[in-house]
C-alpha cells in the first residue's frame, strides 16, 4: 500500500456511511462480507501503523450515535461489541491471547471452562429492572449512549414486566439484563412480503427487521411485530454476586427472563470448536437468525481480569459462520413442470456467493408465491441459503427500483407441451394435465431413478433427456430393455464403454431394491417414502397390492381415505398393472422380507443412531444389517443411545453423542460388532 493514511482515511469514511445507513436508519447499503472485510482492512493498517491509530476510528467504537428521535439514555456499564474470529485456528489464537493475559495476571493455572451460545442476529438491548420492576429499556446506540425504546419493549410479550423471585427474596435494588431483539424468521418473510406487495420498503435481513421495529416512533406499530428475545447476560447490579456466566444464567432463567436452552458449558478449546461447528449445522433448524456462536469464559474473575481491548471484551469471541443471505439480480422468472404435472416458477438470479456457494437459481414454488414476495423482473432481490436448503428468494429490495422491471405472467400453456393448463379448484398450482407431457414423463424416471427410490446412479436428468429423445425411455420398465441395447448406447456419443457398463451394473443392482422403495418410485400421487414404508404393513408383495381394496389400504398407518383412493385410482389403470407385471418380470423385488430381530443376536436391545456417509452400505442397507442383529435403528441421539455410528462428514449428531458421553463408533467398528468379532461399547459409568 503506497498510501496507508490515504486508505485509512478512506476506510473510515466508507465504515462511518455504512454505519449510519446500518444502525441509525436500518437500511444497510452495502452488504455485510464487504463491511467486514474493509473492517479487517483497517485493523490491520492501524495495526501495522500505530501512528496512524485515533480514538476515531470505527475500530474503537461501538455502533453509531443514537438517533434523536429518541431520548438518550446512559448506560450504567458499557455494552461492548465482541471481536470475532473465522475458524478454528482464529478460534484458537484468541484462546492463547486470553491465555497469555491470564498469565500475566497470575491466573495461568485456573482451570478455564467455556460458555457456547447462538449468537443472534438481532438488536443488542438492555432492560432495567428497579426493585424487580422493569423500568426502562435502551438500545446499544454508541454502547455509552442507547435510545429509551421502553414504551416500544413492554409491547414484547417475552419481557417480563416483573421478575419472578422465590417467596420473601427481596429484589436486588438494580439489574441492567442484556439481551438480543430479534423477529423470528417466519415473521420476518411475512413482513417483508406485506411491505413488497404494498410497494414499501423491505428489510435487507432480518436483523435490520428486528431493528426497524423496535425503532418505531409509534408503540402500536412495534406491538404489531411479533417480536421476541434472547436474554444471554447480566451488564450491571446492585445486590447480586453471582460468580460465573452460567450462574448469571441461571439466575435470569429463575428470574423469568428468556434464556436459549441450547448454551453449552465446555471444557476446552477444541470442544468449544466442535460447539461452533455443531450450532453452524443447525442453524437452519432454529426459527430465528444466528450469524455465529459466541464463546464466553465463564469465571467473572477471571473476566474482570481480563477486561477490554477497544471495542470488545476479551474474555469473549463471536465465532462467525458464513453469511446465508446476500443481494442480486433476478434475471428471470422460468417455469418448470413436475412429474405430476405442476408448474413450478423458479428465479433465474445473477449469480451470486451465499455461504460458501454460488447460486444461480433459486426456487419460487408457484404463482402465488410469487405474486406474495412481489417479485418483478430486474429487481435487486435478497437471496437466502442455509444449511442444505434449497435457495430461496426472500424477496425484492422495492426501494433499488429503476422503473425498467416486468411483472411476471405465468404462461397460460404448458412450456413442454403446449396443452393448456388447468388450475384444479381448491388449489394454487397449475398443472398441465397431458399424461403423455414429455416433461412430465421424465421427471417421473428421474424420480424413480433417484436416490430416495431405485437409487440408479449415472440414470441422472441429462441421460434420461438423451433416451427418451432417442426412444430408448418412456416408462420405468424401459429401464429394465436399456442392456439388450448396449451397443446403441456405446455408439451414441458422448457415451463410453465404461460409463455405459456402469449404468447397466446400477440398472442390475436396483433390482434388489427393497419393495417399499419400489413403491414409492413409481411416483403416485400422495404416496411419500414414509407412506410407502407403511403401505407396506397392508401391502407387503406385489400380488397383495393389487388385491388391496381401499379400506385395506387405508388401514396402514397414516393413510387416510385420499391417499388410499389415490393408489386404488392407480391400479385400476390397466396400463398401470401392465407396467408392474414387466417390471416383476424384470426380477425387481416385489415381496417384502423384513428380516426377523433375532433375540440373541449381537445388537439385541441396543439403540443406534446413524450419521454421516458409510462406505460399504447404503443408509438402508445399514439399518437392515443392525435390524439383523437385533439392534434399533433412531432417528436421534438421547441418553439412550447405546453408541452412534459415525460414517464420512458426520451431522451433529455426533456433537451430541459427544456431549451426551455416548460411545461413537466408525464404519470398521460397526461391522465388528456386526460380525461378533467385538462386543457392541458399553457407556461408561456415570
Ligand atoms: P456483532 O454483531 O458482530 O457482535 C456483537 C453483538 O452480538 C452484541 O452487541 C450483541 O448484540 C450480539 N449478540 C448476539 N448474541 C449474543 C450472545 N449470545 N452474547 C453476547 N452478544 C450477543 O457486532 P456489532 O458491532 O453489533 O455489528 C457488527 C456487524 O454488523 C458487522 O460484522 C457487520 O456484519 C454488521 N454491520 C454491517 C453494516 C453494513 O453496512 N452492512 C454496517 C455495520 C455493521
Amino acid at each position: 500500500m503506497s498510501d496507508p493514511a490515504g486508505r485509512v482515511a478512506e476506510l473510515r469514511e466508507l465504515i462511518d456511511a455504512a454505519n449510519h445507513a446500518y444502525y441509525v436508519l436500518d437500511q444497510p447499503t452495502v452488504a455485510d462480507s464487504e463491511y467486514d472485510d474493509w473492517m479487517r482492512e483497517l485493523e490491520a493498517l492501524e495495526g501495522a501503523h500505530p501512528e496512524l491509530a485515533s480514538d476515531e476510528s470505527p475500530t474503537r467504537r461501538v455502533g453509531a450515535a443514537p438517533a434523536t428521535r429518541f431520548a438518550p439514555v446512559e448506560h450504567r456499564r458499557q455494552m461492548l461489541s465482541l471481536a470475532n474470529a473465522r475458524g478454528a485456528e482464529e478460534l484458537a489464537a484468541w484462546w492463547r491471547r486470553a491465555r497469555s493475559v491470564m498469565e500475566q495476571e497470575g491466573m495461568g493455572s485456573r482451570e478455564t471452562t467455556f460458555v457456547v451460545e447462538p449468537k443472534i442476529d438481532g438488536l443488542a438491548i438492555s432492560l432495567t429492572y428497579e426493585d424487580g420492576r422493569f423500568t426502562q429499556g435502551a438500545t446499544r446506540g454508541d454502547g455509552v449512549t442507547g435510545e429509551d425504546v421502553t414504551a416500544n419493549l413492554r409491547t414484547i410479550r417475552a419481557i417480563p414486566a416483573r421478575m419472578r423471585l422465590p417467596d420473601g427474596t427481596p429484589p436486588p435494588a438494580v439489574v441492567e439484563v442484556r439481551g438480543e431483539v430479534y423477529l423470528p424468521l417466519a415473521a420476518f418473510a411475512e413482513l417483508n412480503a406485506t411491505r413488497a406487495a404494498a410497494g414499501l420498503p423491505t428489510f435487507a435481513n432480518p436483523r435490520n427487521s428486528a431493528a426497524g421495529s423496535l425503532r418505531q416512533i409509534d408503540p402500536a406499530a412495534t406491538a404489531e411485530r411479533p417480536l421476541s428475545i434472547w436474554c444471554y447476560g447480566i451488564g450491571y447490579s446492585e445486590g447480586l454476586d453471582l460468580p460465573s456466566h452460567t450462574a448469571a444464567l441461571d439466575w435470569l432463567r429463575a428470574a423469568g427472563f428468556r434464556v436459549n436452552p441450547d448454551i453449552r458449558v465446555v471444557g476446552d478449546i477444541e470442544a468449544v470448536h466442535a460447539e461452533c461447528v455443531s450450532w453452524e449445522e443447525r442453524r437452519g433448524s432454529v426459527d430465528f437468525d444466528i450469524d455465529g456462536a459466541v464463546v464466553k469464559i465463564d469465571d467473572v474473575d477471571v473476566q474482570e481480569r481480563l477486561g477490554a481491548v477497544g471495542r470488545a471484551p476479551r474474555w469473549a469471541i463471536a465465532y462467525k459462520f458464513p453469511p446465508t443471505t446476500a443481494v442480486t439480480r433476478l434475471d428471470g422468472i422460468m417455469v418448470s413442470v413436475g412429474r405430476t404435472g405442476a408448474l413450478v416458477p423458479f428465479a433465474q438470479l445473477e449469480p451470486v456467493s451465499v455461504g460458501g456457494a454460488t447460486v444461480r437459481l433459486a426456487t419460487l414454488h408457484n404463482q402465488d408465491d410469487v405474486a406474495r414476495k412481489g417479485l418483478m423482473i430486474g429487481d435487486r432481490v435478497i437471496v437466502q441459503r442455509a444449511g442444505d436448503v434449497i435457495p430461496q428468494v426472500v424477496g425484492p429490495l422495492v426501494q433499488e427500483r429503476t422503473g425498467d422491471e416486468t411483472p411476471f405472467v405465468m404462461p397460460d400453456r404448458c412450456p413442454a407441451c403446449d396443452t393448456p393448463v388447468v388450475q384444479p379448484p381448491g388449489e394454487v398450482q397449475m398443472r398441465c394435465p397431458n399424461r403423455s407431457c414429455p416433461a412430465q414423463i421424465q421427471q417421473g424416471l428421474f424420480h424413480f431413478a433417484s436416490r430416495g427410490a431405485m437409487d440408479i446412479e449415472g440414470l441422472g436428468e441429462k441421460t434420461i433427456r438423451r433416451f427418451y429423445e432417442e426412444g430408448l425411455l418412456t416408462s420405468f420398465a424401459d429401464i429394465y430393455d436399456l442392456p439388450a441395447h448396449r451397443d446403441r448406447l456405446i455408439a451414441m456419443e458422448g457415451f463410453k464403454d465404461v460409463s455405459v457398463d456402469n449404468l447397466l451394473a446400477a440398472i442390475e443392482a436396483s433390482k434388489a431394491r427393497p419393495w417399499p422403495r419400489l413403491l414409492y418410485g413409481l411416483g403416485i400421487r400422495h404416496v411419500g417414502a414414509v407412506t410407502a414404508e407403511a403401505l407396506v404393513a397392508v401391502a407387503p408383495s406385489l400380488d397383495a397390492l393389487l388385491a388391496a381394496d381401499v379400506e385395506t389400504l387405508a388401514q396402514a398407518e397414516g393413510v387416510g381415505p385420499v391417499v388410499a383412493e389415490s393408489v386404488r385410482e392407480f391400479l385400476s389403470s390397466d396400463a398401470n398393472v401392465e407396467l408392474l407385471e414387466r417390471l416383476r418380470a424384470a426380477g425387481l423385488t416385489v415381496v417384502h422380507d423384513v428380516p426377523a430381530a433375532p433375540a440373541d443376536g449381537p445388537l439385541t436391545g441396543r439403540t443406534v443412531v446413524l450419521t454421516g456417509g458409510l462406505e460399504a452400505y447404503s443408509r438402508d442397507d445399514a439399518k437392515r444389517a443392525v435390524t439383523a442383529a437385533g439392534g434399533k435403528v433412531t432417528g436421534s441421539v438421547s441418553k439412550s443411545t447405546s453408541f452412534v455410528v459415525a460414517g464420512v462428514d458426520p451431522g451433529s449428531k455426533l456433537a451430541k453423542a459427544e456431549s451426551l458421553g455416548v460411545p461413537v463408533l466408525d464404519e470398521a467398528g460397526l461391522l465388528a460388532v456386526l460380525s461378533g468379532e467385538s462386543p457392541p461399547p458399553e457407556r461408561a459409568a456415570g
